[in-house]
């Protein structure tokens, strides 16, 4: 159990897609045209959650380690490089269409009746590919159809020569990338959990083959704790092996990091023994050396990769859920987001009591000693009241309240905290100090 308890145990889909609109976390893509189908923009405080989701995750993997580096690789890259993946002939969904209402599903999601009109006929399942098509230059033909990347691993493994000998990595070691992927998906849904443009976040780990397995285990016991580390409740997370007849067609072995989600289990990260799958391909058709020369050992090998797949948004959305709360009754009734410090969006709020000009030059002192450490918010409009509730809405961790004493007698503020809602008073001089050490509590608090 995480020591941060929650009153509710989890809520439905619609009061977090409610809350995300409401607050400004995620608004429908093309709103103003009837949106567009699963395609969703994120708002001031997603950009911010998304980011420290995305910071979380660079900094835990290459940051914090001497044996990841990191690469921005193109979307675009040659088609080349998606029939070598095998994914111009194989990345493909089996796709159903209903009898009844002739609305298309995947084979493998859809269950036994058609969820829209309740017909239980269905077509024969016909392979559907999720490459979305472009085209480059002016002319639009064949011979000038691109790829938009459906993942961002190729991107890793066309520049694995470059990295290692610009960097003079020896094995094992790995490569992490950020960035959008795009897949034609055929039943997208659940919010920002399926989408058919989306960040992915992976990290291609190369390594002795021989020593594949070992780094698999490490690999999906470093992404479990990964998830925990930042406040996901251990039990709301598992892991989940796949069966052979699930195994993409380049894993040797894959197991998911499954989150509970409204609707039940769903993936957050599959990490994938990809043996030496995708440079063996690419040495093949691009007919350039690929392989590794181990100086110790005197050998060369084609390495083996293990690697950690997540999904931003699908990330951010477990973050949310699993914030997620609702406490007490009538008109002491509150929603809390319980984020973890490096998630939350916003870190620290600055709070004058009332919106006076006797506050408001002290106010303005104060937030500035705050936003230069912390990623804060400033906040005049309405009863003090109503904004810590707002705070709370948006999983602000700390508030900072300036108030008539601070000006006329103590140049001290107040933090409240926002779970258990304590007030404490500080002289401004160690404020920065103050709100490390709560913001440090609150990091071991959070541990899920
Ligand atoms: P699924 O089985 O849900 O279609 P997948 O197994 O095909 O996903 P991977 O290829 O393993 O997904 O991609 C790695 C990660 O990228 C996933 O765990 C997920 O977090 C994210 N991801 C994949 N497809 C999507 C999508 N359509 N929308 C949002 N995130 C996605």
């Amino acid at each position: 159990m995480s020591p941060i308890s929650r009153t509710i145990e989890s809520t439905d889909l619609e009061t977090i897609v409610s809350l995300a609109k409401r607050r400004g976390f995620v608004f429908q893509a093309s709103e103003i045209y009837g949106g567009l189908g699963s395609t969703w923009d994120y708002g001031p405080l997603g950009v911010e959650l998304k980011r420290n989701v995305k910071d979380m995750w660079w900094k835990s993997m290459v940051r914090d380690r001497d044996d990841i580096v990191g690469l921005d690789s193109a979307i675009l890259q040659s088609p080349e490089v998606w029939m070598a993946s095998g994914h111009v002939e194989n990345f493909s969904d089996p796709l159903v269409e209903c009898g009844g209402c002739h609305r298309r599903f995947r084979a493998d999601h859809v269950g036994d009746k058609c969820p829209y009109c309740g017909e239980s006929k269905f077509s024969e399942p016909r392979q559907f590919n999720l490459l979305f098509k472009t085209f480059m230059g002016p002319v639009e033909d064949e011979a000038a159809v691109v790829y938009l990347r459906p993942e961002t691993a190729q991107g890793i493994f066309i520049n694995f020569d470059n990295v290692q000998t610009t960097t003079r990595k020896r094995i094992p070691f790995g490569i992490a990338q950020i960035g959008k992927s795009f897949r034609n998906e055929v039943t997208p849904g659940n919010f920002i959990f399926r989408t058919r443009e989306f960040e992915q976040m992976e990290m291609e780990y190369f390594c002795k083959p021989g020593s594949d397995e070992e780094w698999h285990r490490y690999w999906i016991d470093f992404s479990d704790d990964w998830f925990k580390k930042f406040g996901i409740r251990g039990e709301k997370l598992r892991i989940r092996e796949h069966e052979a007849d699930e195994l993409p067609h380049y894993s040797k072995g894959s197991a998911d990091i499954e989150y509970e989600f409204p609707w039940g289990w769903g993936e957050l990260e599959t990490i994938s023994n990809r043996t030496d799958f995708d440079l063996k391909a690419h040495i093949k058709r691009s007919g350039r050396d690929l392989s590794y020369f181990d100086d110790a050992a005197k050998e060369r090998f084609v390495p083996y990769v293990v690697e950690p797949a997540m999904g931003a948004d699908r990330s951010a959305l477990a973050f949310m859920a699993d914030a997620y709360d609702e406490e007490g009754e009538g008109k002491e009734k509150r929603t809390v987001l319980h984020f973890h410090p490096d998630i939350a969006p916003v870190a620290v709020a600055v709070l004058p009591l009332s919106r006076n000009e006797k506050l408001a030059p002290k106010a303005r002192e104060v937030y500035d000693l705050v936003r230069a450490s912390f990623n804060a918010q400033f906040d005049d409009t309405q009863s003090i009241g109503r904004r810590y509730r707002r705070q709370d809405e948006i999983g602000t961790p700390l508030c900072v309240t300036v108030d008539f004493q601070t000006v006329e007698e103590d140049n001290a503020v107040t933090i409240r905290d926002r779970d258990t809602m304590v007030q404490v008073r500080v002289p401004i001089d160690g404020l920065k100090a103050a709100l490390e050490d709560q913001i440090d509590k609150l990091r071991e608090a959070c541990h899920g």
